[in-house]
């Protein structure tokens, strides 16, 4: 395995580590201060560098509109995105890969704009009673054969995206038959029937709310169907798979960023007259997480690594998971060494640990709990053998 950068990879981190520094960590302290909003006219700015710096619809192939970047690339990316607070890079445009599937018309209608940074969408998988078993949804859509349309129905929960989404990418079961086909629609949250039950706070202050929806008989045609009938489930996995490994790259981003600013600050804090760093009760738990950080690196880029080179599907997938679990369990863990090691100072909001700690916990969450990771994980050791899984 070789994980050397060449030039175009170097080049692209570079552009994404611009990006993070001087572009978006400006508008940190602020957007906490303000609760998680920024002007209009700064959300605009941040879209339109990003678009610049060519790193818009990064992960989408380049026939869709996309960037085209490999695995490794979208990993080195995210590496630095994860070194911002308050997931200001939600603000970059760009588009779920489930997305790279659109009709021509779909394309026109959600894709292009998306990655022009004029419509945002969500992805609302989760339900009130169906979460980490999202085989087992109970949202429903029915085709009325009186007008061809689709009818659906279903409670969403965790409908995440910027507060300007738009849109969602419905998972469902199509009812057909007296079979259930998981199916995947595009639906306008302006769309009749459609009603945004719910918007609560949560622990972080984020760019991306995470609101609750209702849809009750909402009517839309065949052609909101995205990709085929009885692919959903499929194409959502692709989607858990990629984002584990965005995950994984962004916790790694976020141990950097913790451990530079820990270093910092302990090499110039003095108390009992000495620097700090010089007490290893303070230096020892950031040599940990020097090793954490650098283990995490490592495994996500060998697991985007084995998907650049089309490795079985199910290996990549535990790989993913394997990446994902360590690194957000390692990334809180360094968080709340390195609040420590701020003292007083890490608790105020003011300073990125403190925003860190209550950032990085839903890493631990979302996109398959640590414990749903760990299924995975055991599932492959089993079934496709424990040297591919850690080979
Ligand atoms: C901020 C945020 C944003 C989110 N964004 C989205 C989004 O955009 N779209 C979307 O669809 N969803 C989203 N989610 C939902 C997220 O994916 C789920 O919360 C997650 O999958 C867990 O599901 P759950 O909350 O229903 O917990 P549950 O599935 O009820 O699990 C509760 C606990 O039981 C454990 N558990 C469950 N099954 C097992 C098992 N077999 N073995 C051991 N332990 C188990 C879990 O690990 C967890 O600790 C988001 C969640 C959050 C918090």
């Amino acid at each position: 395995m070789d994980l050397t950068l060449d030039a175009t990879q170097a080049d692209l981190r570079e552009r994404a580590r611009v990006y993070a520094r001087d572009v978006l960590q400006p508008h940190e302290a602020e957007f906490e201060r303000n609760g998680g909003t920024l002007p209009a006219e700064t959300i605009r700015e941040l879209k339109r560098r990003a678009i610049e710096l060519d790193l818009h619809g990064g992960s989408l192939p380049v026939e869709a509109g996309g960037q085209g970047w490999s695995a490794l690339e979208q990993v080195l990316v995210h590496e630095q995105l994860g070194q911002v607070t308050g997931g200001l890079w939600s603000f970059i445009p760009g588009a779920y890969n489930a997305l790279a599937a659109c009709s021509p018309e779909q394309r026109r209608r959600y894709l292009e704009p998306s990655l022009r940074g004029e419509r945002t969408g969500s992805y609302a998988i989760t339900e009130p009673g169906q979460g980490s078993d999202a085989r087992t949804l109970a949202a429903t859509a029915v085709e009325d054969p009186s007008t061809r349309e689709y009818v659906l129905n279903g409670e969403k929960w965790f409908v995440t995206g910027p507060s300007d989404t738009d849109f969602m990418i419905f998972h469902c079961h199509l009812l057909e038959g007296g079979e259930r086909k998981p199916t995947l629609f595009l639906v306008d949250y302006d769309e009749p029937g459609v009603e945004m039950t719910g918007d609560p706070d949560y622990t972080h202050t984020f760019a991306d709310r995470h609101p609750q929806f209702t849809l009750t008989d909402v009517r839309v045609p065949a052609t909101a169907i995205l990709g085929a009938i009885g692919e959903a489930d499929a194409m959502t996995n692709q989607w858990f798979v990629e984002e584990r490994l965005h995950i994984g790259a962004r916790c790694t981003g976020a141990m950097e960023r913790l451990l530079t600013l820990a270093v910092e600050w302990a090499t110039g804090r003095i108390q009992f007259g000495q620097r700090i760093y010089d007490f290893q009760g303070v230096s020892f738990p950031l040599a940990d997480s020097a090793a954490d950080a650098a283990a995490a690196r490592l495994l996500t880029r060998e697991a985007a690594w084995h998907m650049d080179q089309h490795a079985d599907p199910k290996v990549v997938h535990a790989r993913a998971s394997v990446a994902k679990l360590f690194a957000s369990e390692a990334a809180y863990r360094c968080a709340d060494r390195v609040v420590q090691v701020f003292g007083g100072r890490g608790y105020m909001r003011e300073f990125a640990a403190e925003r860190f700690l209550r950032e990085l916990r839903v890493d631990r969450i979302w996109e398959g709990t640590s414990e749903i990771q760990r299924m995975v994980i055991a599932r492959a050791l089993e079934k496709r053998g424990v040297d591919r899984v850690v080979g």
